[in-house]
């Protein structure tokens, strides 16, 4: 048994390195978390900047793996992307969303959107806009209820035909997010010409937006120009009151960080007060 062991080994090893095994194992494994409901959204509240008031979630996938627990998208949305399955899995999550939207809104005074995040894979896919249009039409959500993230390096590649696609999906009332802004390379004039509705500047920015006079001056350019170019501005990543206050100052519309809340399973939204952070 002892040299059948060594022996498996020595074959495993002369035939792949253990990452890529560990990927065509995991690319598996997803298979099966897509066909067997492992998939699961957790939400996490952007408020209004100044009133704290919940206005929007944005959903965040999970996978619930037999074995290893509960895995976050760092994990495995990059594989999914080489594999091209992360078109199932974006789709799953659009479809989920816009369903558990209508059961979050229920009740609630004043209805919150939801955004969702969109793989450039699965953007530049043929096929991508009737897949909108369908998750409104079966889910009943209001068009400008779905917010889609999309990020800046997307805008870049496929120019023509992604703006194209853009204002196809704006036209039917869908809202879109520039999302991570300013760590790609695309000039704050570029956005001039994106039939976008938000920027979210990244997180890296806002981390140490009180102590680094670099990314103060950054985050100040970015939306003193998006107001100019009439788009709303959200920052992520707000985690202490230093830079929620800060934020307030400069005009920013949107805030979503721990410090209102991390992201959390629909039945734990639900528990959460309208305005954050809970005192
Ligand atoms: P993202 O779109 O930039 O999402 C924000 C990430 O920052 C989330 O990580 C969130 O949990 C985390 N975050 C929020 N507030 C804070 C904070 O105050 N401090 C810190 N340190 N982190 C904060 P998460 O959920 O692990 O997601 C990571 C990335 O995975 C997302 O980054 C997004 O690019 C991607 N992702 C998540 N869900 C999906 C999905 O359904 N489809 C696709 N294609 N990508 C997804
Ligand atoms: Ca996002
Ligand atoms: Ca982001
Ligand atoms: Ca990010």
């Amino acid at each position: 048994a002892k040299d059948q062991g060594r022996n498996t080994w020595e074959w495993y090893a002369g035939e792949s390195d253990p990452t890529t095994r560990e990927q065509i194992e995991l690319r598996r494994e997803l298979q099966e978390a897509l066909e067997h409901d492992q998939l699961l959204l957790y939400y996490q509240p952007l408020v209004d900047a100044r009133s704290g008031k919940m206005k929007a979630l944005e959903a965040l996938v999970r996978w619930q793996h037999p074995t290893r627990g509960l895995l976050l998208p760092g994990n495995f949305i990059s594989l999914a992307e080489r594999t091209g399955q992360i078109i199932d899995l974006d789709h799953w999550v659009l479809w989920r969303a816009c369903k558990d939207l209508n059961i979050i809104n229920t009740g609630r005074r004043e209805a919150l959107s939801v955004a969702v995040n969109i793989s450039p894979v699965h953007f530049r896919r043929n096929g991508f806009f009737d897949e909108v249009k369908q998750a409104l039409e079966e889910s009943g959500l209001k068009p400008e209820r779905l917010e889609l993230e999309v990020t800046e390096g997307l805008m870049m590649a496929g120019s023509e035909k992604s703006i194209e696609l853009l204002q196809n999906i704006r036209n039917l009332g869908v809202r879109v997010a520039i999302d991570d802004f300013g760590t790609g390379f695309s000039s704050l004039s570029y956005l001039r010409q994106l039939p976008i509705n938000t920027v979210k500047i990244d997180r890296s920015f806002i981390q140490d937006i009180t102590s680094n006079r670099m990314n103060t001056a950054i985050v100040e350019g970015i939306i003193t120009m998006a107001h100019h170019l009439g788009l709303e501005v959200v920052a992520e990543g707000v985690e202490s009151p230093e830079q929620h206050k800060d934020l307030i100052q400069r005009r920013c519309d949107k805030l979503q960080g721990y410090y209102f809340s991390k992201p959390v399973p629909l039945a734990k939204l639900l528990e959460l007060p309208q305005v954050l952070p809970e005192k």
